[in-house]
């Protein structure tokens, strides 16, 4: 198998399990420029299930850019420079495998797979769409 077979076997592993799997979250639903980036900088350090109440809340609050520029006080600071930083990281590991006709699709999937099986210190690899094609697949990972 070549290298685009390889490539298009492991895109359409992801989107396949991403169909049953795909989490329905707030922001992701009706997005804007403004809700993508609220939610990303939630979404820095706090997994998602703990972010939804928040993140309604917070747009509740703020459902605009103007409506949250109006805040008086600084609760918030923004670390933009560190946002971007982290958004191009993320867009180079991705570049290569990225579905071109579903790239929403198949990110929400990869972010997805990543947060519910292929966690950092204990992925599940039995229920993982991609034990095949994975090298680190029954790696031990407390060694
Ligand atoms: S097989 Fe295991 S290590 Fe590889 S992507 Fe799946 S969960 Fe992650």
């Amino acid at each position: 198998m070549n290298t685009l077979d390889k490539t298009n076997l492991i895109r359409k592993k992801i989107l396949s399990w991403g169909d049953e799997n795909i989490h329905d979250l707030p922001w992701r639903e009706n997005q804007t420029p403004y809700s993508v980036l609220v939610s990303e900088f939630m979404l820095h350090r706090t997994n998602s299930k703990q972010v939804v109440p928040i993140y309604n809340s917070f747009i509740n609050a703020y459902p605009t850019l103007k409506t949250f520029s109006k805040e008086k006080n600084d609760r918030y600071i923004l670390d933009i420079s560190g946002e971007a930083r982290r958004r191009k990281e993320i867009q180079a590991a991705i570049a290569n495998t990225m579905d071109p006709n579903y790239p929403r699709q198949y990110y929400y999937s990869l972010i997805d797979l990543a947060h519910t099986i292929c966690k950092p210190h204990k992925p599940n690899c039995e229920v993982c769409p991609l034990q095949i094609s994975c090298i680190f697949h029954g790696f031990n990972y407390r060694s």
